[in-house]
């Protein structure tokens, strides 16, 4: 599969032709940083969130969910240290008053966007976090935040989950949601934007045990990929050096993808010790042990955290997908190899003309698939036509109702990626695509 065609402003195009992601605010001219997603895009991004979480929690034996508030009590953040250290170093151009990230340009050279030389201020902390007044007076102490990672509010839950809930360490508490980070420089589509979507995981190990967990964490979190049909060749580790981790940090990774512009971090799996919960004992006054009903003793656990991009993942996703194909006599094809997993649509139900009863009864067939497949129906236009739409958006089988289908009920199924196409009986279909699903493989 060749893929090296891909570039972002590919992406973003067929993304915008497709409805899958459109620029926020289009009418007014954009908000930059923020995308809205469309009928296909939500589809996709929902389909890879549940993938995630049937992988981190039904897959496990010990994991539990857990959704909570964007919004939390101000103490949180002073407790994980954002209100103190959660900051880039800026420097603003005194000319045109353009900001950009210290560690991000040359500040020696002219300003890139409008090219006066010697016009930086000195760097200054930026602080990420949006705030924003809760209740009717604008004072200090009504400041609350909104949350820059999920990750919190899995830590202030910890007791709460651990009392309620019939979990014993070694377990894990997972959960999806809304971050917001005020990113000076938001360029590159949806990789870096103000509003994104984590998928975190935050794994409560008894101390000594971190390393071992934290080798099986790394392992699992890379062959999840895999199982999602991500390029392999697209996937590799790094590894925090001693003045990129964190202080209280033991060791860190992160797993990169090879994106259009380049390899950048995807997620981040992170040996946290005990750092967060002992905050938020003395912050809180609340202990945060656990009493290990085995051998009675007490501890505060390690933290094993996995910590993934869902928006991001959603620009890998596509990313990875993406060919243009030639084929034979000169023609060519945009094709989005989903994994059937996550495709927005699964099967797609096209009669070859709608006339003699044909239309009725892909109808029916379609109806018969929707309760366990996301389906589309789609009678307009010439078949091949359909089969290139539904190659651009990643439908991986198309079924194609014809004459023959009213005689001896069957219909064609065809695959997306070798465009090969097998006749099938109607009773069969639901039973022969859940057998292909399961069965898919990426071609290399
Ligand atoms: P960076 O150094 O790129 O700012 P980070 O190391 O601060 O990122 P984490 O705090 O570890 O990132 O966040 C975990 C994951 O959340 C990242 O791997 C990424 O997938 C996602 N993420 C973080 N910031 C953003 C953002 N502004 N937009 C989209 N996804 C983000």
């Amino acid at each position: 599969m060749s893929n090296n065609t891909v570039t972002m402003e590919k992406l973003v195009s067929l993304c915008k032709r497709r409805g899958f992601i459109y620029q926020s605010s289009e009418i007014y001219g954009g908000l930059s940083g923020a995308w809205d997603y469309g009928p296909l895009g939500v589809e996709l991004k929902n389909r890879i969130r549940d993938f995630w979480w049937k992988e981190m929690t039904q897959l496990h034996d010990n994991i539990v969910g857990i959704d909570a508030a964007i919004m939390m009590h101000p103490k949180v953040w002073e407790a994980s240290g954002h209100v103190a250290n959660f900051s880039d170093p800026m420097v603003d151009c005194r000319q045109c008053k353009s900001r950009f990230r210290a560690d991000h340009i040359d500040l020696a050279a002219a300003c890139p966007v409008c090219g006066t030389k010697g016009s930086f201020t000195e760097p200054r902390e930026f602080n990420l976090m949006f705030s924003t007044h809760m209740g009717p007076v604008k004072d200090d102490a009504s400041v609350v935040y909104l949350r820059p990672e999920t990750a919190q509010g899995i830590f202030v839950n910890f007791k709460n989950v651990t009392q309620t809930s019939r979990v014993k360490i070694p377990f894990g508490i997972a959960q999806v949601g809304k971050a917001f980070r005020n990113e000076v420089t938001t360029k590159n589509f949806i990789f870096r934007t103000l509003e994104f979507e984590q998928m975190e995981m935050q794994f409560f190990v008894k101390p000594g045990d971190e390393d071992a967990w934290f080798a099986y964490w790394k392992q699992s979190r890379i062959d999840y990929y895999s199982r999602l049909g991500i390029d392999k060749n697209k996937l590799r580790f790094h590894q925090h050096g001693e003045t990129e981790l964190a202080h209280y940090a033991k060791d860190a990774f992160d797993i990169e993808f090879f994106f259009p512009m380049g390899w950048q971090e995807l997620e981040g799996i992170h040996s946290r010790t005990d750092f967060d919960l002992s905050r938020h004992q003395e912050f809180s006054g609340k202990e945060q042990n656990y009493l290990d009903p085995e051998t009675n003793e007490r501890y505060i656990p390690y933290v094993i955290e996995t910590s993934a991009g869902l928006t991001r993942s959603v620009l890998m996703v596509l990313s990875d997908a993406y060919e243009e194909e030639a084929l034979d006599g000169g023609d060519s094809r945009v094709v989005m190899h989903f994994h059937p997993d996550v495709a927005p649509v699964t099967a797609a139900v096209l009669p070859l003309v709608k006339k003699d009863g044909i239309a009725e009864l892909s109808r029916e067939i379609e109806q018969e698939l929707r309760s366990d497949f996301n389906t589309f129906y789609d009678q307009s236009g010439a078949i091949g036509r359909r089969y290139r739409r539904m190659d651009e958006i990643g439908t991986p089988f198309c079924i194609t109702v014809d004459y023959q289908s009213k005689d001896d009920k069957t219909v064609t199924l065809r695959f997306r990626d070798s465009m090969e196409q097998v006749r099938v009986p109607i009773a069969d279909l639901t039973a022969r695509i859940r057998q292909e699903i399961k069965a898919y493989k990426r071609v290399e």
